[in-house]
């Protein structure tokens, strides 16, 4: 029998939060008196998370299921594979870290059950540190603006999904993408609760500066085109200003006769407008880059084992992510 609710979770390096996890995650959906599956999906982790995943998943075999990537895909691609080993009508996704209480499960599917099927979450009161939540407000504005992707908070990942947006999501093959995003842009009707958040119960964030600027080109470059028609505006509008300042300084030239002076104001346009430039490049090499790695095709991900109960297995083969991932190796 299929379950109605599929909890997935990415796990990298987790091993000091674990044992706290399962003891809040199992009692709050046994809670729901509901049928669940919970997907782990290790993200290669390299400490000691995969073999007290495969204890808890000896504890609870008939609800626990754990897919092992063989190396680090990313907490996106671990979401996308377990999606894919998912088979309930209701998905939820949450962080492993107990920033996402596993208490609001109850309320996200309460809200699924209304009839929505994309339920989104919005931080009562956010516990990171203060540059990173100023800094992703900013982010989520703007990326508001450029991509018609109505999330309010989008670097929360407590968020639940319907069979029929999943189904879609699982067509996709994008490389680099952000899950609820592209879960957003196939939802029929999408709305958004509000829950509480916690500080990490135990470790450190998993995402350095670097990966969250990546994070960030991914939700932009990979959800919308205009960027690129923002810089060719912005071409044409220097180019007709520079226009008007040949012809100013040309008749400045015969009114007046050769001026000398001014250079270092030169010198400070011309380097303005190198860096505009080598931005526009740089933002052009964003899409081709996304393009190349399309285009080259390799599997997103690749699954080294999937720990699951024999029934699990047997019902697994009936149902697509098998058959996914032949696909992905046929690719
Ligand atoms: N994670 C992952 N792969 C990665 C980085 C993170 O699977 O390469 C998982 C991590 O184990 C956690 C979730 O993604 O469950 C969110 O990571 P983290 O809490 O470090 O991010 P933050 O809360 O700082 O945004
Ligand atoms: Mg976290």
């Amino acid at each position: 029998m299929k379950p109605e609710l599929s909890v997935i979770i990415p796990i990298y390096n987790e091993q000091e939060g674990l044992a706290s996890l399962f003891a809040r995650l199992y009692p709050a959906l046994d809670a729901l008196q509901t049928s669940y599956e919970i997907i782990f999906v290790n993200d290669g982790s390299r400490d000691n998370s995969v073999s007290l995943l495969a204890e808890q998943f000896r504890q609870r075999p008939e609800v626990t299921r754990v897919v092992l990537f063989n190396g680090n895909y990313g907490q996106h691609m671990a979401i996308l594979a377990g999606f894919e080993a998912s088979r309930g009508q209701i998905m939820v996704t949450l962080d492993a870290d107990l920033q996402n209480p596993p208490e609001e499960i109850g309320n996200l599917v309460a809200k699924m059950r209304e009839g929505y099927d994309y339920v989104g979450s919005i931080r009562r009161k956010r516990q990171d540190s203060a540059w990173r939540t100023v800094a992703s407000k900013m982010m989520n504005r703007l990326r508001e603006r450029i991509t018609n992707i109505k999330i309010t908070d989008q670097g929360n990942m407590l968020r639940a999904y319907g069979r029929n947006v999943i189904d879609l999501v699982n067509q996709c093959a994008e490389v680099n993408t952000f899950v609820p995003a592209l879960a957003y842009t196939f939802s029929r009707k999408p709305t958004e609760i509000i829950v509480e958040h916690e500080e990490r119960a135990a470790g450190e964030s998993k995402y350095s500066l670097y990966s969250l600027i990546r994070l960030n080109f991914d939700l932009v470059t990979g959800f919308s085109l205009i960027p690129l028609q923002i810089f060719s505006m912005l071409g044409m509008l220097l180019s007709a200003s520079s226009a008007l300042l040949v012809i100013y300084l040309l008749s400045r030239r015969f009114l007046f006769g050769a001026e000398a002076e001014g250079v270092f104001t030169l010198f400070a346009l011309a380097f303005f407008l190198m860096g505009v430039i080598l931005f526009g490049i740089g933002l052009v090499g964003e899409y081709v880059g996304r393009i190349f790695q399309q285009v080259r095709a390799r599997p997103r991900y690749v699954v080294q084992t999937i720990l699951q109960d024999g029934m699990a297995q047997a019902q697994a083969e009936a149902v697509p992510y098998v058959r996914l991932e032949k696909r992905q190796v046929a690719r």
